[in-house]
């Protein structure tokens, strides 16, 4: 049996066939548990988790009336099989919702992300040139470029991180899908993403740096393509790119250039633009994708890094269309009409949380513990005095938190929307936010 890990003699001999058959009760609570399920269709995480709870309460009563009465917690085959299969659908939802949560949050974070693997990228570039060269002043002075080639990967990368969260609802609550979470797709799509944006550096910063020419490497390996394998080795001109182009211009090549240091062979450095339209049109594309994100975000906390994040790459973006002049006119006003969308929906967020009418100014804001909104907290009362506003989850279980709502307390007791004592787990103790009236300080 997996689910009751039994020991001792007493309990042993309750397996037998014989008692089996005796068992209608523990069979009777998991299937009136079973159609509870199917009753809610079962399709969101929350209602899941919330229905495996009536199973385990049935299993609980039916392990205490065996305790009492020895009627054995055996099964019928079917249900059996019918349990293990909600357990992993159930199991399936709670992955995937997780996942998405995850992939929201990266990117929200996706645009330190890539500087930081940038950052990491120069300091490598720079250590490698120095050592050659026998210099310890830095080679590379001035990247125009590198606020552009960021802002396209990370578009990039958005795109793919999109794609992900596309693949994963609907949830089809399979056995493979938890596969497919175990092999970690947002993992993968990082390490994908990292290497190009090393690739794409890897040339520009050589180039920048005077250097002409590379030594194609491989990875070595036999996933390595045939024709990449022949470069191997080979000194390459950025001049003049092989017939495969340079490393990482095929798709999921994972080649690099090994750069040829020689002072002799510095030449004047080659440094790509900074202003393209290119760079603007990736800029929107990315702020826009964050801004659709925000709603999606479960915790305020990446809800503001998405703003954050969209805002910074608008700024940057305006700067490089301001300068591309005439040509970037269009472009700016696309970075300005998205900018000013972006100040609507971070306004929406923040109206949820404002302060509601009546709860008195000395009473102090904080971030609800869990991340998902924020409390009042009367700071006389030992923090068992507060008004919290949470953000609705759609996918909660109990409908009173699908939506946002308020939880009330006063010494520690929960209030609801007429300011009545209820219980702290009740329906009532969720009070929908436009339902909410402060009324006095209540002692
Ligand atoms: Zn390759």
């Amino acid at each position: 049996m997996p689910e009751f890990h039994f020991s001792g003699r007493a309990l042993s001999c309750a397996f037998s066939p014989h008692t089996a058959r005796s068992a209608p009760s523990f069979a009777d609570e998991h299937e009136a548990a079973f159609s509870a399920a199917s009753f809610f269709g079962s399709t969101q995480a929350q209602e899941a988790v919330a229905l495996s709870l009536v199973i385990k309460t049935a299993e609980h009563k039916a392990f205490s009336q065996y305790l009492r009465h020895g009627t054995p917690p055996l099964l019928p085959l079917a249900l059996q099989q019918q349990r293990e299969d909600f357990f992993h659908k159930t199991l399936a939802l709670q992955q995937q919702e997780a996942l998405v949560a995850k992939i929201i949050e990266a990117a929200a974070r996706s645009d330190t992300f890539l500087q930081r693997a940038a950052l990491k990228h120069r300091e490598a570039f720079d250590t490698v040139l120095q050592r050659t060269l026998g210099t310890r002043a830095p080679v590379l002075v001035d990247e125009p470029y590198l606020e552009g080639t960021l802002l396209r990967y990370q578009a990039r990368y958005l795109r793919r991180l999109q794609a992900l969260v596309a693949d994963i609802n609907p949830p089809s609550g399979t056995k493979t899908l938890l596969f497919k979470a175990a092999a970690d797709p947002l993992l993968s799509t990082q390490t994908q993403t990292l290497r190009e944006l090393e690739q794409i550096l890897d040339r520009q910063r050589q180039q920048a740096a005077g250097i002409q020419e590379y030594i194609w490497r491989t990875e070595g390996d036999d996933k390595v393509r045939p024709s990449h394998a022949e470069n191997d080795g080979k000194t390459c001109s950025w001049d003049d790119p092989p017939d495969t182009g340079h490393p990482g211009s095929e798709a999921n090549c994972r080649c690099h250039a090994e750069p040829v240091i020689e002072e002799e062979s510095i030449a004047a450095p080659v440094v790509e633009e900074a202003s393209s339209a290119d760079t603007v049109e990736a800029g929107i594309n990315v702020a826009t994708f964050l801004i659709t994100l925000i709603p999606q975000a479960r915790a305020a906390a990446t809800a503001v890094r998405l703003a954050q994040n969209a805002e910074r790459s608008l700024l940057a973006v305006r700067r490089v269309a301001v300068a591309l002049g005439e040509r970037g006119a269009p472009l700016l006003r696309r970075v300005t009409e998205t900018l000013r969308g972006l100040r609507r929906v971070r306004q929406q967020q923040e109206d949820i949380f404002k302060r509601p009418e009546g709860v008195p100014e000395d009473w102090i804001r904080v971030p609800a513990k869990k991340g998902d909104g924020v409390k009042y907290v009367d700071p006389s009362s030992d923090g068992q005095t507060y008004v919290r506003i949470s953000r609705g989850n759609p996918n909660a279980s109990q409908q009173g938190q699908q939506n946002d709502y308020i939880r009330w307390q006063v010494n520690g007791k929960q209030l609801d929307k007429n300011g009545d004592v209820v219980l702290g787990k009740s329906e009532e103790s969720h009070i929908p936010l436009e339902d909410f009236k402060f009324k006095g300080i209540l002692k």
